[in-house]
């Protein structure tokens, strides 16, 4: 295959050196064509841009040195468990061993005679240097051939891109086939508008994509990076606002603005809203009545969502549509089911449980069961209803006829199917109103990257009167009192929930650094996990509570099960819940007053404060004990967040700030391009491209003004779609 043919669109099996073995490891990479390639970006780079004479090494430091292999043998250790690969390497100034480990092949390819460029940190034994697996690159292989140019180098003696590898597709392999192809970056149009070059000062593509894999300069990787942030964000904004804005135009249920009904509702309710709960609600009720809604609703654990979405669906129901809500679990389901019976009970109005197990019905102050078949009947005639339940209210036999406002409670439980299954089925072709409920808080950047198709209502206030949670931090040594302390707690009537530590799934690692992999999957981190809550379990129960009820939770469990789990809980069957993170779920149990969570320097402080808002429901004081494996000062450090605030979005915001994006939001977070999530901490930047987007939809909202650039960004729809 001759260079002139390669073309950009070509699978990357044209590219000489790539056969099926390779192409395999690149399509886990999401790299297909050549383009896709030239795109794949470096995480970091490696600064070997020292170069120094052998003579003016220092240990420790990380150069680079240009020398002639003098002898190069193979031997194995003493122990014959390794192969060891030692040379040595001399230029005009003195001569260093080299020392390589199992890389038996290196024997074939360098030779006595071989100039190298070898890169790596120095090390010493006794008096003498050596480098031990250094990266090296041929300049010659024999020594009165001409020296490689130093500038043509890819993979020492420079800064060197770093690459996020697979098994069997190493950094160094990734980087060779990407300088292979670099040239066809001139064949790439520019296709950013002049506009926005000038005013965010960014590379041209053709220099952003040299500068981005082969920087002269750390400044310059960084300036060809930010091209690449710039260009990715503004397309996920305007991929999210096209979808606002189309949403805008559907045929929407439209209710009435009713106050009078809303202020007989909140008149009758056993307390007042707090400010955030009011703002919310004004917002949906003008949304409902104006506009499809598409709406999410955050709000800390426990910050009073439940009461907004009730006030929404009683307008929806007045204005004779059908309202549905799903919650991830039945006994959140049934959790619902209660509470919107004893808010609603001064109104005429219709109401239905449907779990996979059972179905009610609640009738202007009349309750009973209702068979499935009875419950399908009512919902598919027009008749106004709200419907509580679980997944159960997506199977394919409900139907909705007249459905007005779809609630969805822990959004993030659901994938986007499922919500859309039931966006979708009203015979008038009006779309429902959607009202997203999360509990876990995200700072608004992060919320404009990843919904920005929805509008935001934020309760970032308490109801009065709640007794804060009583953190403390916990010695595993003192470990016995925190036992101490639950037992007492215990003997008062309270209940309490242990928290198992969360099993690490690793992370993609570069081979180069680390030379074995070992990836945790999914189906090993859940039988981790239920082998650590056993033995949780065993201990508790048999060692320090044998005469206490304890139960277990963890995600192996049937939902059934689980259900049955948390039904005995909620009914005091059990003292002590022991858990992995499953028990996240927004669940209201009164009657527990403490959360003593193992190991939980694992977790991140979201999470730990989406576990503390479990206790803390009621009038009794509430404890939270945090006990880390690692008692190290930053560890301390960070875990101290949680004593000094009880803010879910100032948690979150500090969480983000401390572990970046990626961890905040969990490593299966997959469809965000890789550049989207390392600049979410730039909020400056986000909320700048937000209205940029804006802008630029406003000049041309086909986009088509800009050829090259809209169908670059109708390239970017159809892989996040397919992401
Ligand atoms: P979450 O936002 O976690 O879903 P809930 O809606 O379940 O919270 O509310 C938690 C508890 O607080 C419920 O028992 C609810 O009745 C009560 N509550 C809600 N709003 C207020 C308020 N403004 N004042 C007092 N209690 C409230
Ligand atoms: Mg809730």
């Amino acid at each position: 295959m001759t260079k002139s043919k390669l073309t950009l669109d070509d699978s990357i099996d044209k590219i000489k050196g790539i056969g099926p073995r390779y192409l395999k490891c690149f399509q886990k990479l999401s790299v297909e064509t050549v383009r896709d390639l030239l795109y794949y970006f470096p995480f970091r780079y490696q600064d070997f841009s020292k170069v120094k004479n052998i003579n003016e090494l220092v240990e420790g430091e990380t150069v680079s040195i240009i020398g002639v292999v003098k002898k190069i043998a193979l031997r194995r250790t003493w122990r014959k468990k390794m192969f060891l690969i030692e040379a040595e390497a001399e230029d005009k100034t003195g001569s260093i061993r080299i020392i390589w480990y199992n890389q038996v092949f290196l024997t074939k390819i360098i030779k006595p005679g071989t100039t190298l460029a070898l890169s790596g940190k120095v090390k010493k034994t006794g008096k003498k240097f050596y480098l031990s697996s250094p990266s090296f690159e041929i300049i010659s292989q024999e020594k009165d051939e001409p020296i490689k140019n130093l500038s043509e180098l890819k993979h020492t003696a420079r800064l060197v891109p770093v690459y996020s590898e697979t098994e069997g597709l190493s950094s160094k392999a990734i980087r060779s086939f990407i300088s292979s192809v670099l040239y066809l970056r001139n064949k790439i149009s520019e296709y950013l508008p002049d506009f926005l070059l000038e005013k965010y000062q960014l590379l041209p593509i053709n220099e952003a994509l040299e500068k981005i894999h082969f920087p002269n300069s750390l400044e310059e990787a960084e300036r060809a990076k930010k091209r690449f942030v710039f260009e990715s964000l503004l397309f996920s904004q305007l991929y999210l606002l096209k979808i606002k804005i189309k949403n805008n135009h559907l045929k929407f249920p439209k209710i009435k603005a009713d106050f009078d009904l809303i202020k007989t509702f909140l008149k009758n309710l056993p307390f007042e809203l707090t400010n955030a709960q009011k703002k919310a609600l004004f917002q949906i009720i003008n949304n409902l009545n104006q506009r499809p809604m598409n709406r999410l609703l955050e709000g800390d654990v426990g910050s009073g969502k439940t009461i907004v979405s009730i006030g929404a669906s009683l307008l929806t129901y007045y204005s004779g549509y059908q309202v549905a809500l799903m919650a991830p679990t039945e006994v959140l389901a049934k959790q619902h089911y209660k509470k919107f019976k004893e808010f609603l009970k001064p109104f005429k109005i219709r109401i239905a449980l449907l779990t996979s197990s059972e179905g009610r019905i609640y009738d202007n102050g009349l309750e009973g069961k209702l068979s499935k078949k009875a419950l399908e009947k009512i919902i598919a005639s027009s008749l106004p209803i709200i419907v509580i339940g679980t997944h159960a209210l997506i199977q394919k036999n409900i139907k909705f006829s007249k459905l007005g406002l779809v609630i969805v409670d822990e959004q993030h439980r659901f994938g986007v199917e499922q919500r859309k299954k039931l966006l979708s089925q009203n015979k008038n072709q009006e779309i429902p109103h959607l009202l997203s409920m999360s509990a876990t808080p995200i700072p608004r950047t992060l919320a404009l990257v990843f919904y920005g198709d929805m509008d935001l209502s934020i309760i970032d206030e308490m109801p009065e009167g709640r007794k804060p949670i009583m953190t403390k931090i916990v010695n595993k040594k003192e470990v016995n009192k925190v036992y101490q302390f639950v037992r007492e707690e215990i003997q008062k009537g309270r209940q309490a929930f242990f928290i198992c530590p969360r099993i690490e799934e690793k992370e993609a690692v570069n081979l180069e650094e680390i030379h074995a992999t070992n990836l945790i999957s999914l189906a090993d981190k859940l039988k981790a996990e239920v082998k650590a809550v056993k033995k949780e379990y065993k201990k508790l129960q048999e060692e320090i509570f044998p005469d206490l009820k304890i139960g277990m939770l963890h995600g192996k469990m049937k939902s059934t099960e689980k259900d049955e789990i948390m039904k005995k809980f909620l009914n005091k069957e059990i003292d002590i819940l022991v858990s992995t993170s499953v028990i996240e779920v927004g669940i209201d149990v009164e009657n527990a007053s403490i959360m003593v969570i193992e190991g939980a320097d694992r977790f991140g402080l979201s999470q730990l404060h989406q576990f503390r808002g479990r206790v803390g429901r009621s009038i009794y004081q509430s404890y939270c004990f945090l006990i880390p494996d690692n008692f190290s000062y930053k560890t301390i450090e960070r875990l101290k967040a949680m004593i000094k605030y009880n803010d879910g979005f100032r948690l979150a915001e500090i969480d983000l700030s401390l572990r970046g994006p990626g961890e905040f939001l969990g490593t299966k977070q997959s469809g965000i391009p890789d550049l989207i999530m390392r600049s979410l901490l730039d909020k400056k930047l986000i909320e700048e491209v937000r209205e940029e987007a804006k802008n630029v939809l406003k000049e041309d909202p086909t986009l088509k003004k800009w050829p090259l650039f809209y169908l670059t960004f109708k390239d970017f729809v159809k892989k996040s779609k397919e992401a």
